[in-house]
């Protein structure tokens, strides 16, 4: 009797071992599927920065630029995200390999899943709806922030916590912010807080009767304090599409892209950890007029928001991860040749978007997964092994 139980726990033993050592082998063959090496540790915090519009010559240029006298008199920086230790490159197209929207692009980017254009985080006959990595990282404890330039209920932001079957259902997109259980909003305003004709309930009423803290002044802003719970800011002073005004228009005490994330370390700095996405929108914006004079400043007005992870970073190295990359390039930007900069030496082949392939830079725990070329579905998968290794 006694020899049975030794012989079955002598069996056991090696089963189990072999079971996780089975185990052990599919996490790792499912990350080498992918295209990247298995995390052995993930990051406390990390952000997520998007330059919607933003290609390798957007980057390229606005380093030349950053570098000029004139860029030094506006308060310029040399930008700090290209130098970042990991440089990689995404794919950018949608489920049809045509050239991507906002709303498909901010689905391979949250969900891992790719979609038609105009469709956010659903299949393209919008009867599914797809896993995203902002519902992942609360579901581990973490703590949920947006932020954006232009505003919350745009394709970008909205791909970080919205389901629609079209982007530009606009009060729809609002009611599911307002029903979130997301821990910080902050940016711009709403296209359509009562809905096309005006007359439904208001979407800021909604999330504030859902527990969400809304401030919409500067000095509603200031006082947004930890403690204060789960919380929604809009810049005071918004311009076009209500979003924040663009760097190069900026008067002296106008809220940027920066304040809006050190708003966001500050709310969500806590034991579990967060998780934020924070949205330069505007070089999209300028990008489609064409206009480099307004778009290279909004480059480095991401790099300055960028520079607040980095500081939060330096505070805790062992913890955070900062990636930085775009959802597709804006207007064919091209930079002639010669020596350091020169606005004439720059020359846009569209008013739109192309197919280009876009940058990404990453830097801290877990850079190492963001190095190569990969398709843009690649930035969840990879986001997603780091959240669960945590
Ligand atoms: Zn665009």
């Amino acid at each position: 009797m006694i020899g049975d139980m030794k012989r079955t726990i002598r069996a056991t033993l090696p089963v189990r071992a072999l079971a996780f050592l089975a185990l052990a082998l599919i996490a790792l063959s499912a990350c080498a599927a992918a295209g990247f090496p298995a995390p052995t540790a993930g990051p406390k915090y990390i952000f997520l920065f998007i330059g919607d519009g933003m290609g390798e010559n957007h980057v390229a240029a606005a380093q030349l630029y950053a570098a000029t006298p004139e860029a030094a008199a506006r308060g310029i920086s040399p930008l700090r995200f290209p130098t970042f230790p990991v440089r990689g490159e995404i794919t950018t197209h949608n489920l049809s390999r045509g050239v991507t929207d906002s709303a498909a692009a901010a689905t391979a980017l949250a969900s891992g899943r790719k979609t038609a254009n105009g469709v956010l985080n659903m299949d393209s006959k919008a009867t599914e709806r797809y896993a995203i990595i902002t519902d992942l990282a609360a579901a581990r404890g973490r703590r949920v922030g947006i932020v954006t330039s232009v505003s919350l209920d745009h394709a970008t932001p909205a791909g970080f916590y919205a389901f629609a079957a079209a982007r530009d259902d606009y009060y729809s997109i609002a009611l599911q912010l307002a029903a979130r259980d997301f821990d910080y909003f902050g940016g711009g305003g709403f296209l359509s807080p009562r809905g096309g004709k005006g007359n439904k309930p208001d979407a800021l009423a909604l999330a504030a009767a859902n527990g969400f803290t809304v401030a919409r002044t500067r000095a509603a802003f200031a006082a947004l304090a930890p403690g204060v719970g789960r919380a929604i800011a809009v810049g005071e002073k918004l311009g076009d599409g209500q979003a924040l005004p663009y760097a190069a228009d900026r008067a002296p005490g106008d809220l940027a892209l920066a304040d809006f994330v050190a708003k966001g370390v500050e709310l969500l700095d806590g034991a579990g950890g967060f998780f934020m996405m924070a949205e330069g929108g505007k070089i999209d914006w300028a990008s489609h007029d064409n206009d480099a004079r307004l778009m290279l400043p909004e480059v480095a007005d991401l790099d300055r928001a960028v520079g607040v992870a980095v500081a939060f970073q330096a505070a805790h190295p062992g913890d955070t991860l900062i990636v930085v990359t775009s959802d597709h390039e804006t207007g064919g930007l091209a930079i002639a040749g010669g020596e350091g900069f020169d606005w004439a030496r720059l020359s846009w082949s569209t008013g739109g978007h192309t197919g280009a392939r876009v940058a990404v830079f990453a830097s801290g725990v877990g850079q190492e997964l963001f190095a190569g070329s990969y398709d843009n579905t690649g930035i969840f998968e990879r986001l997603k092994a780091l959240i669960e290794a945590e």
